[in-house]
């Protein structure tokens, strides 16, 4: 049983519209103080909303039982949506362990204070704040009391300087006992929960929990993730399953929510997570990172419209026509100075068949800061294979729906091409040449 006041608490305030920044318009739940809150609490819930509201949408994810892969969709979702060319932050509150840093590469990250609060951690454009920034010592115990915990949740929301962000994805804390309540809680007007769960017949009981949490707390439920689902051979690719698979899917039907897709037990993913590098980002042309991207639609679709429209015209014309995709080259191979580099090969694909259909040379237009994604998506480009690009750079290529993948070695077009079809194309370091 939950106590009355945490009750009566979430019932005003769980699934209210944002606020204004200030709480100075009248009717902003920032402006009033609320029945028995004092001074500090007031102030402090004020300096939140003001926080918060400039985030235009907050999606938890969440679990009913540590291990199953929560940190490691959070962090997939985050950079997926970054790729999508929106502001995205990653809030890494699971108070048991904070592992973020180490996924996205950023143990021993030094916090830095401005006279705005905590500054996330820019990560190649993903601003970052996790617990695990606080605690030092990946290795030191953390033994909080309830009030304590509560405390460090709360901070963590109301001291850090996020700024304007399209998406703030939220690594929750495992279940469903006090500390996912509470930082749904103090939240507030999240706009929806993904749930993560693995395949096996004992995931299931959990999942269902997570989503009758959700419910209880108003969170709309924006779908399941069924992770582990299966193993990806390393050397072919082939998926075999070993639990008994498509629990996430049935259960999501059968309890009306969206099934957002699965993801199989793959040795890059481990990899990726214990070296740092997001596996979505660096192997962005594997048919799971294409699972990881789908994931993403519904919450672009969350955007309004128009804000949505790249990606989504991007995916839709994927589907519909032939992909048109960029490479900078240099004596027949990519080059990878891309803002730079003098010539482009054009190359028209038939996705559904999987083969090149044509192949041409751009001569690349005079250098002019801005130009070239107007420039390329006028001649129809929607993918570009890239040694290495900027994250502003990557922003305003898919603001044109242009999507870019990074990391590529410096081969010939076609071979590039043909191993980003055949799903073997081998991404590297983002060597960016700003
Ligand atoms: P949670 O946040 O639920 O505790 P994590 O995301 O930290 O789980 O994942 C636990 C471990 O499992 C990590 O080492 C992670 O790299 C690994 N892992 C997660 N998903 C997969 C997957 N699909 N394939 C292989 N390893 C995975």
């Amino acid at each position: 049983m939950r106590p009355k006041e945490i009750e009566k608490d979430l019932e005003e305030n769980v699934g209210k519209p944002a606020t204004c920044p200030t709480g100075s318009d009248k009717d902003c739940s920032a402006a009033k103080r609320k029945k028995g809150e004092s001074d500090q609490d007031f102030a402090d819930r004020q300096a939140l909303e003001s926080r918060l509201c400039r985030i235009h949408r907050k999606i938890v994810v969440l679990s009913g039982k540590g291990g199953v892969g929560k940190s490691t969709v959070a962090v997939n979702i985050a950079v997926a949506l970054l790729m999508a060319g929106k502001r995205v932050g990653l809030l890494d509150i699971d108070i048991h362990g904070p592992s973020i840093p180490t996924m996205m590469g950023l143990e021993g990250a030094k916090l830095q204070n401005s006279a705005d609060g905590l500054q996330p951690v820019d990560a190649d454009g993903l601003m970052v704040m996790s617990l695990g920034f606080m605690l030092g010592d990946a290795d030191q115990a953390v033994i909080w009391r309830g009030p304590m915990k509560m405390g460090a949740i709360k901070q963590l929301l109301k001291d850090v300087s996020w700024g304007d962000l399209d998406y703030l994805v939220i690594d929750s804390p495992p279940g469903t006992g006090d500390e996912p309540l509470s930082v749904c809680q103090l939240i507030g007007n999240l706009d929806g929960a993904v749930v993560v769960t693995t395949p096996q017949k004992v995931a299931a009981v959990d999942v269902r929990k997570s989503i009758t949490f959700c419910r209880q707390l108003g969170v709309p439920v924006l779908g399941v993730v069924e992770n582990m689902s299966g193993f990806a051979c390393p050397k072919c690719g082939e998926i075999t399953q070993i639990f008994s698979s498509g629990g996430g899917k049935r259960i999501a039907s059968d309890m009306g929510v969206p099934f957002l897709g699965s993801i199989p037990m793959d040795v890059a993913i481990a990899a990726s997570g214990d070296s740092g590098r997001p596996f979505v980002r660096h192997n962005a042309a594997s048919p799971t990172a294409e699972v990881m991207r789908e994931i993403i639609r519904p919450l672009l679709a969350l955007e309004p419209a128009a804000a949505a429209a790249p990606m989504n015209d991007k995916i839709e014309n994927k589907e519909k026509a032939n992909m048109k995709i960029v490479i900078p080259v240099v004596d027949g191979k990519l080059s990878t100075h891309f803002g730079h580099c003098e010539r482009f090969a054009l190359i028209d694909v038939d996705p559904k068949e999987k083969k090149i259909i044509k192949q041409d040379e751009l001569k690349a237009p005079p250098h002019e800061p801005g130009l070239l994604p107007k420039w390329l998506a006028e001649r129809g480009a929607n993918m570009i294979i890239a040694g290495g690009m900027g994250q502003r750079a990557q922003a305003l290529f898919a603001e044109h729906g242009i999507e870019v993948v990074i990391g590529a070695p410096a081969e010939t077009p076609e071979n590039l091409v043909n191993s980003y079809l055949a799903g073997t194309l081998q991404s590297g370091d983002n060597v960016c040449d700003h």
